[in-house]
């Protein structure tokens, strides 16, 4: 078992609200300079940018993991983490189909950039990717998982799109055995006020929409080897953490 410093939830420009200095290569690099071992691209019902970062990171030693932050019908985000790019983008279809048909308006949400491994601005999406799908949250957990992928429900200790805060607990029957808290969580009091949760372990994530908000080498996991397919186990309880 080997400790690998992590940052499991980090936008990109493809959210609106991400910063226009989230290119690929800004993250790589961010993340170098911050010694970060693995990090997961996560952005708001969108996975495009995915395969650039992966690809930025090629030839470092900085494992990238494809993800998405999923913002379910019932307002919660979920973090979905996928094996490879191409599932990461069969799931992207699948939230598509269930976007409301309304159009992003970069004046108020802020663009969505899509970008190469070069940082060259590829595209813009159009759709509205800040709101909330039409995916039930329970549907949406089995459908990730289905696809091979893992899912987090994101920051439980905000206020909101919190799976706690919507729904004032975390239903056993979706089957967690991690749960995310955010960068500024104080998880020993938060932990007092909710003995309910003890038995999930937690994993702290930034939530960077800057380069300067990405974690430093102070949130950890434990992996038999460094993939994306450890990984994923991890967080699905398919592997112990001894
Ligand atoms: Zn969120
Ligand atoms: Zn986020």
């Amino acid at each position: 078992m080997m400790k690998y410093a992590i940052d499991l939830h980090i936008h990109t420009c493809l959210s609106p609200c991400g910063d226009i200095d989230m290119t690929p290569n800004n993250i790589v690099n961010m993340s170098g300079i911050k010694g970060l071992d693995i990090i997961a691209v996560t952005d708001h019902n969108a996975a495009g940018n995915c395969a650039a970062v992966i690809e930025a990171a090629s030839g470092s030693d900085l494992m990238v993991v494809p993800g998405m932050e999923l913002c379910t019908a019932d307002e919660i985000h979920l973090l979905c983490y996928f094996p490879d790019t191409d599932t990461a983008l069969g799931f992207q279809d699948e939230v598509f189909k269930n976007l409301l048909p309304v159009k992003n308006r970069e004046d108020v949400f802020g663009r969505q950039i899509y970008m190469n491994s070069l940082d060259e601005e590829t595209g813009t999406e159009d759709r509205f990717l800040i709101g909330a799908s039409m995916i039930p949250t329970l549907d949406a957990i089995l459908m990730a998982r289905s696809m091979g992928g893992a899912v987090l429900p994101a920051h439980v200790d905000r206020e909101s799109f919190s799976m706690l805060n919507t729904f004032g607990f975390i239903p056993e029957e979706y089957g967690f055995k991690y749960l995310e808290c955010s960068r500024n969580c104080q998880l020993d009091s938060f932990l007092r006020e909710r003995a309910d949760l003890r038995r999930y372990d937690f994993i702290r994530s930034s939530d960077a929409h800057y380069l300067q908000d990405i974690l430093e080498r102070e949130s950890w996991l434990e992996l038999e080897e460094k993939s994306v397919e450890c990984l994923l186990d991890r967080i699905n309880g398919i592997t112990a953490d001894k």
